[in-house]
């Protein structure tokens, strides 16, 4: 089914898109081989976030599978849109401003167009990475220069090979990441704004006890000097007031993410960290129709490919919801499970007891 008009209100679309990383093009990519004709609501650029995600500020990608030489975040976004935009999705490069789920089609409202409604929708707006805020660091994150906010995507990276490291943060990511990048660092230093990490007391203990890694405590990052590449970082004594500054090779951030739901405005629930609730190993969120991909529905993987994955999930299950709703040209596969009821109770169960329940039930 393409773009069709009910009636009179706004145009009603097969498969809308919001967001414009890896989830959103694969999800893309998808639906438009399924003949669902779908559109996608790219974003526009508002302060430092630009449409194309987390990936538009990761220089080198050497994870990503296909790419033995490896790419660059950029080219890697532009390389899934073009393949998107190769099977003729459309593309609108505004910001969904409001959804309203309490009827159906569901009504998108963007920056400047015409709100439209749609049969099903995928949600894949990805997450923030909490920065500092420091001029100097975005500044070093876009240009390659040492600041990362991921260091699971760049610690690898030969730029970042045996030098001094310093990971900003108390929490278990900030452990998972100074963990990780002890295999590359000569010297790993975690920075913490207190005198006790946040993090659980497993990941905590292995960060103290190991041996490339030191902590400097009460301290907050104030400054980070450098033109092309990171020199020093200025450290501020969070109980004296005192600075001074360190050298370092590389500065990580990992104070957390926030997943960008607010556009929602509550009508999906949402897990205790904020991220999008799904059916497990389903893309289902608690509307039905609505379905969620990539770093906005994920607080564990946070990477390209896994993104992509779930884009693709989220695809193929709007494209099975809508043909079991007798939408599209999908015929339904009889050997299948049947659209996900994506009721709270259930999607709290593991995926083994929510069968069992509904066999139960038949
Ligand atoms: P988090 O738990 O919110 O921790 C963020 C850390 O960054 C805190 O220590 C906080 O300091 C610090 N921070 C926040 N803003 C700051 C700022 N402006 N300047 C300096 N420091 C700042 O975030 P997270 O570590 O990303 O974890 C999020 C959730 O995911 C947690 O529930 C975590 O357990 C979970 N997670 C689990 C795993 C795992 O199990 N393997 C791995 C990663 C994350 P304060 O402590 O002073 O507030």
């Amino acid at each position: 089914m393409t773009t069709t008009s009910q009636d009179s209100g706004p145009r009603v679309e097969t498969a809308v898109i919001i967001g414009s990383g890896p989830a959103a093009w694969t999800a893309a990519v998808y639906a438009a081989r399924a003949n669902l004709n779908p559109i996608v609501y790219e974003g526009e650029p508002v302060g430092t976030e630009i449409p194309g995600g987390q990936l538009m500020l990761t220089t080198e990608i050497e994870n990503f599978p296909g790419f033995p030489e490896g790419v660059t975040g950029p080219e890697l976004m532009e390389r899934m849109k073009a393949q998107a935009l190769r099977y003729e999705t459309r593309v609108v490069s505004e910001l969904v401003t409001e959804i309203d789920l309490s009827s159906y089609p569901y009504t998108l409202k963007s920056s400047y167009s015409e709100p439209i409604r749609a049969l099903s929708v995928i949600v894949a707006t990805g997450a923030k990475a909490k920065w500092l805020g420091l001029p100097s660091e975005m500044r070093l994150a876009q240009q390659g220069g040492g600041v990362s906010a991921c260091a699971v995507c760049d610690g690898a990276l030969p730029f970042y090979r045996n030098k001094v490291l310093a990971v900003v943060g108390g929490g278990d990511t900030a452990m998972e990441e100074s963990l990780y990048l002890t295999k590359f660092a000569s010297e790993v230093i975690v920075i913490h704004r207190r005198d006790k990490f946040r993090a659980s007391k497993v990941m905590a203990d292995r960060v103290l006890g190991h041996k490339k890694v030191r902590v400097i405590w009460n301290s907050q990052v104030t400054d980070v000097h450098g033109d092309d590449e990171i020199k020093t970082i200025e450290l501020t004594d969070t109980e004296t007031g005192e600075k001074r500054n360190i050298e370092v090779g590389g500065l990580f951030i990992a104070i957390g993410h926030e997943p960008n739901t607010k556009f929602l405005n509550g009508q999906l629930d949402l897990t205790a960290h904020g991220y999008i609730k799904v059916a497990p190993w389903r893309t289902a969120t608690s509307v039905n129709g609505v379905f969620a991909a990539g770093d906005v529905i994920d607080d564990y993987y946070r990477q390209a490919i896994s993104s992509a994955g779930t884009g693709c999930m989220a695809a193929l299950e709007a494209e099975r919801w809508l043909a079991h709703q007798g939408i599209g040209e999908s015929p339904i596969l009889p050997t299948a499970e049947g659209p996900v009821p994506a009721s709270e109770e259930q999607m709290g169960e593991p995926r083994g007891e929510r069968r069992k329940q509904k066999r139960t039930h038949e």
